[in-house]
C-alpha cells in the first residue's frame, strides 16, 4: 500500500473540468514530483489531496495510509499528517522568524480539538530539530521575516508546515522566483527533511531542479497524468520533456 493514493479523481471550478480521471501514488520515503506546464492542473491536484476548496472534487477517492480522506475538511486532511505549503508562501512578515514557528504550534492546537479523532499522535515538532534542518532560519531566529530573502522565506514557510510533523509534506512551486544560488539550499533543506523520514510530493515547472531531487516523477498535461517513471528515464527520455515539458 502506498502512503498516498489518487484514484480517479476528477475536479472542477464550476462547470470547468480540470483533472480528468486523474490517478498517481507516493510511496513511503520517497520524493515524488509532479511536473507540467503552466495551468496542466498542478496545484488543483494538491488542492484536491489537501481538502482545499475550490476546487470541487466529484468524482474518485483519495486515501492516506489506507484511510479515505476525500470527503474531509482541509483542516482534518492536515491533522491526519498531510502538509501542504502553497504557491505564494505565507509568512507573518512583521514577526520574527521564531514567532512565525510558534504560530503554526497556536494553528494546530486550535485544530486539535476538531481532528483529534484523525490523528492519535502527532506532536509538534521540537524548534531545536526544526533549526538542525534549517540552518538559516537558526542564524535569523529574531529577524522580521519580511526582511529575510525570498529563498529564507521559503525556507520559513517549509518549517512552518513541518511544526506540524506531517507525514506527507506537499510542496507547491518551492523554487519559483528563486535564484539558482537559492535553489540549490531549499533543494537541501527538502533533502534534509526527506532523509529525516518525511515523505514528499514536490510540484514544480522546474523540471530540472525536480528531478534532481526526485526519485520518480509523473507529468500532468491538460488535467490527465501522461508519463509515470523514474527521474533517469525521464532524463534520458528527450521527446516526452519536450512534448510536455518544453525542456
Ligand atoms: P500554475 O503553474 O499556473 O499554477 P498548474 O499546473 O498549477 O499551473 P492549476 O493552477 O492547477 O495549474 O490550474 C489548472 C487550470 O484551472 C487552469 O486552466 C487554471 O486557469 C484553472 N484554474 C485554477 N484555479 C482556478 C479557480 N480558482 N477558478 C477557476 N479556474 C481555475
Amino acid at each position: 500500500m502506498s502512503l498516498l493514493e489518487v484514484e480517479d479523481i476528477d475536479a472542477y471550478y464550476d462547470e470547468s473540468h480540470i483533472l480528468r480521471s486523474l490517478s498517481l501514488e507516493v510511496e513511503q520515503g520517497e520524493v515524488c514530483a509532479l511536473l507540467g506546464r503552466n495551468g496542466a492542473g498542478k496545484t488543483t491536484t494538491l488542492r484536491s489531496v489537501a481538502g482545499a476548496r475550490p476546487p470541487d472534487v466529484r468524482a474518485g477517492t483519495v486515501r492516506f495510509r489506507g484511510d479515505t480522506v476525500s470527503e474531509m475538511p482541509a483542516e482534518d486532511v492536515a491533522m491526519s499528517g498531510i502538509g501542504l505549503v502553497p504557491e505564494e508562501r505565507r509568512v507573518f512578515p512583521n514577526l520574527t522568524v521564531e514567532e512565525n514557528l510558534h504560530l503554526s504550534q497556536v494553528a494546530r492546537n486550535r485544530s486539535n480539538t476538531v481532528g483529534r479523532s484523525v490523528r492519535a499522535s502527532g506532536d509538534v515538532r521540537p524548534l531545536s530539530e526544526i533549526y538542525e534542518a534549517f540552518p538559516r532560519l537558526d542564524e535569523r531566529q529574531n529577524q522580521m521575516a519580511g526582511t529575510l530573502s525570498g529563498g529564507e522565506q521559503q525556507m520559513l514557510a517549509i518549517a512552518r508546515a513541518l511544526r506540524q510533523n506531517p507525514d506527507l509534506l506537499m510542496l507547491d512551486e518551492p523554487y519559483e522566483g528563486l535564484a539558482p544560488q537559492i535553489i540549490e539550499d531549499v533543494e537541501d533543506a527538502v533533502e534534509r527533511i526527506n532523509e529525516a523520514g518525511t515523505t514528499v510530493l514536490l510540484v514544480e515547472q522546474n523540471a530540472a531542479a525536480a528531478m534532481s531531487i526526485a526519485d520518480r516523477c509523473y507529468i500532468i498535461d491538460q488535467g490527465r497524468i501522461v508519463f509515470d517513471g523514474d527521474s533517469e528515464t525521464l532524463r534520458d527520455d528527450d521527446e516526452t520533456r519536450q512534448r510536455y515539458l518544453g525542456v
